[in-house]
């Protein structure tokens, strides 16, 4: 009885990892974020302490229905999990997008509301910190169907990565964590799909560690990540995926000489 009764709890229960087997590239392990200083190589002198050739996949400024569903399909035949930095219209307006990607057990962190094209610096503290705000309440209220004053998943990155020491002690003070990224796929630039998947990799293969930037927003981007995912399984990179918790996160610092990414890239056309 007792494996019958095991047996019709998978029927029940089981079937989605069941079709993940071996050969998918899978989800290795989920690192849990409470509250943490803002992290991302690009931008911060430190990081996720993340293991050799584990990598967290971000996506930015979706939803948007041509592309956003075929890189959730993407994610969905390789069994990965992905962090979604929302922009607050376009949750908005694509509701069910949102709610399939946290239907599909991905972190939905946030992007501001409005994604001024000046960036947040180009406003006041009061007005950026306001569409900061309601980014998240568009987002969660799209994704869970009610805003409760506060972030379900308080993560968020900056348009551009255009923080202020300002926004960043505001966010802070409200236990919100500032991502970075590590690793761009500079996928704001045109170039083909086999372009886009040769540069990123390269990318990938030198740092050979931490959070990757991408859009889902980007034809080039949903094109590519199917195969971008074999060339992961292939090359043994195991995915971590990053989800809300309670305990800061462990650090890696940046090596000797770094430096910030964020200032130079602002003075060209910036990220998305
Ligand atoms: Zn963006």
């Amino acid at each position: 009885m007792k494996a019958i009764a095991i047996v019709a709890a998978c029927l029940a229960f089981c079937a989605p990892a069941a079709a993940c087997g071996p050969q998918a590239l899978g989800t290795a392990r989920t690192l849990a974020i409470g509250p943490t200083a803002p992290l991302g190589l690009k931008s911060y002198p430190r990081t996720l302490a993340l293991d050799d050739k584990e990598l967290v996949l971000t996506f930015d400024d979706g939803p948007l229905p041509a592309t956003t569903a075929r890189i959730l399909d993407a994610l969905k035949a390789e069994c990965v999990q992905a962090t979604f930095f929302l922009i607050g219209r376009n949750a908005q307006a694509n509701a069910a997008l949102v709610r399939r990607a946290a239907k599909e057990g991905h972190t939905l962190g946030h992007h501001t509301f409005s994604h001024p094209a000046v960036t947040l610096r180009g406003w006041t503290t009061d007005k950026a910190e306001a569409d900061i705000v309601h980014g998240m309440e568009a987002d969660d209220t799209a994704a869970y169907g009610a805003w409760t004053g506060a972030p379900r998943t308080p993560f968020f990155r900056f348009p551009g990565f255009a923080d202020t020491p300002r926004l960043n002690a505001a966010l802070a003070a409200q236990g919100v964590t500032v991502f970075g990224a590590d690793v761009w796929a500079s996928d704001w630039e045109d170039m083909s799909a086999d372009a886009q998947r040769a540069l990123l990799l390269a990318r990938i293969e030198k740092a050979r560690k931490g959070v990757v930037l991408m859009h889902d927003t980007r034809a080039q981007t949903a094109d590519m990540l199917p195969a971008l995912l074999r060339d992961l399984k292939a090359r043994g990179y195991r995915i971590v995926h990053v989800a809300p918790g309670a305990a800061p996160a462990p650090l890696a610092q940046a090596s000797a000489g770094w430096r910030s990414e964020t200032e130079a890239i602002l003075a060209r056309p910036h990220p998305r």
